[in-house]
């Protein structure tokens, strides 16, 4: 059901924000209050055609836009995301419910990607070697592929968006975003700064919609690359479809990511760190710490966790000093409380019970509170499921090598994190820990644009991550040039039918 008479989100084709035609509409909902506050269409067939046809035409000239041009719209769109970062901020809390300030942050690491979008000129360089046989160079072209498509999911509305097309778009590339449905609302003002920093019309189309717009972008003949952020299970399903029509695919999908700590790590700095990767965001995030393992001694900190945990506040984003905000729907609060019944009839035990928190002024908010199960074993679907909320399992382990393991025989491979004030822990750890992106003492180890994002195993399909030096790879093809030059006053030379320069 939607409202007819809250602000419709427009469509981008060809550089126009247009109204869909489509009957097929459903509420942005803000998660704390159940306001609505805008209708998103799913697209028609001739809209998401029309805009892959705005995307093809632009690129035409776009691929050849000097490099120059292409990174000064990208040092002009930092700024304007930057003068803007509250307003951004404030949308992003409304709709998705994280608390202001982690809105902040998300919009923050979106502009990260930004900057270096604007530093394309020496990233996407090619290679020379000179002399390779007599007279002959090699050299590496990396250029553009042409309509690039990206998939997004509702926990960073801002960011993921922006790992994705600044950096496409950078490469020469022109691109197709669908946001997720749940929150489009901060991705589409992020759009509307893009054009106002001067991506040119057909380079960024923007098309809204569920399971039809993900197929059409997986199957569309003049889509040569799709990324993907979200779930496992969609995730899969975009890759496989997507590299059946022979198309580039990278998917960044769920996690269940550990913490192990040891009892020589600085206790109160990783009780901090804990409670905030664990809970902050209300769990709603990738590289979340939603297990802990602790090893000997430091099982001894479980009562302090859960203590220190029942200090967390529960309230709307926009209520300072909130650590927690609404997880994004009903839906997702059903099925996290189903969850955690689940957990206690399989046996692990409910330390803290974040169920049904009395949130004043926010009745009909979608919150639960800070959970903590211990006892948790690798059998039960409390540690099996990406339970995406507050939840936090509590593992133990008689040494590191016992935690390691657990972790490794874990399908997912997204983030882990390890206490410590061992050195030789430490380097042992990220020697056979057998996860993309690896703490040491950091809770979310998120690369900066530097580097690129690296989650592994079930966590990842595609070997090229989002943003950074790997992106600039999935972005481009590689043309090797091999080439000689004749003198004016050379002669035929002989035919040589072996295989040689
Ligand atoms: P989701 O998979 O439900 O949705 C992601 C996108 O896929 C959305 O745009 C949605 O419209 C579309 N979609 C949903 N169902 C679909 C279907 N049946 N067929 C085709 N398309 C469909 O994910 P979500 O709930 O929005 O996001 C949370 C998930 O994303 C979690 O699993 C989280 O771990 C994961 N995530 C992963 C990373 C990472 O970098 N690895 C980062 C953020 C989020």
């Amino acid at each position: 059901m939607t409202s007819s008479s809250v602000p419709s989100v427009k469509l981008l084709i060809n550089g126009e924000f247009v109204e869909s035609k489509t009957t097929q509409w459903r509420d942005v909902v803000n998660p704390a209050t159940q306001q609505v506050l805008a209708r998103v269409p799913f697209a028609t067939a001739a809209e998401m055609d029309a805009a892959v046809a705005a995307a093809k035409e632009a690129f035409k000239t776009w691929r050849k836009t000097p490099i120059g041009a292409r990174a000064r719209i990208f040092l002009k769109y930092q700024q304007l995301i930057r003068d803007n970062i509250k307003e951004l901020a404030a949308l992003l809390t409304a709709e998705q419910g994280k608390t202001l300030p982690d809105a902040e942050g998300d919009v923050f690491r979106g502009l990260e990607v930004v900057e270096h979008a604007a530093s394309i000129g020496t990233l996407q360089m090619g290679e020379l070697a000179n002399n390779v046989a007599g007279g002959v160079d090699t050299y590496t072209l990396l250029q553009p592929l042409g309509v690039c498509a990206g998939i997004t999911p509702f926990n960073f509305p801002a960011m993921i968006p922006l790992w994705m097309f600044p950096m496409a778009i950078a490469c020469g590339n022109t691109f197709v975003l669908k946001p997720s449905e749940q929150d489009p609302l901060v991705t589409m003002r992020l759009v509307e700064l893009a054009l106002e920093a001067g991506v040119p019309k057909g380079v960024l189309n923007v098309i809204h919609g569920g399971v039809d717009a993900v197929n059409l972008l997986c199957d569309h003949p003049d889509i040569k690359a799709v990324s993907f952020v979200g779930s496992t299970q969609v995730g899969t399903h975009v890759y496989n479809r997507a590299s059946q029509n022979g198309k580039r695919a990278q998917c960044m999908m769920g996690a269940k990511n550990h913490a192990i700590v040891l009892p020589d790590a600085n206790k109160q700095q990783t009780l901090n760190n804990l409670l905030g990767a664990s809970f902050g965001a209300a769990g709603q995030r990738c590289m979340a710490l939603p297990v802990v393992i602790l090893v000997g001694e430091a099982q001894a900190w479980l009562p302090e966790l859960i203590e220190r945990t029942k200090t967390l506040k529960v309230n709307a984003g926009t209520e300072p000093g909130t650590d927690i905000g609404p997880v994004i729907s009903c839906a997702a609060l059903e099925r996290i409380t189903g969850l955690i019944a689940k957990g206690v009839e399989e046996g692990a035990k409910l330390e803290l019970d974040g169920r049904n928190p009395h949130v004043p002024g926010y009745q009909d908010g979608n919150f639960v509170g800070p959970t903590i199960f211990s006892g948790v074993t690798a059998q039960m679907t409390v540690y099996r499921e990406e339970i995406f909320g507050p939840v936090l399992c509590v593992m133990q382990a008689a040494s590191l090598q016992e935690a390691i393991d657990i972790i490794n025989a874990n399908p997912n491979g997204n983030g882990t994190a390890l206490f410590t004030r061992s050195g030789a822990a430490a380097r042992h750890f990220q020697e056979e820990i057998d996860v993309g992106q690896v703490g040491i003492n950091v809770p979310i180890p998120v690369p900066v644009p530097l580097f690129s994002f690296s989650g592994s195993r079930a966590s990842k399909l595609g070997d090229l991550g989002p943003y950074g030096k790997q992106v600039v790879t999935f972005y481009t093809q590689t043309k090797t040039v091999t080439q000689r030059w004749f003198d004016e006053d050379a002669d035929g030379g002989a035919v040589n039918t072996t295989i040689t320069l």
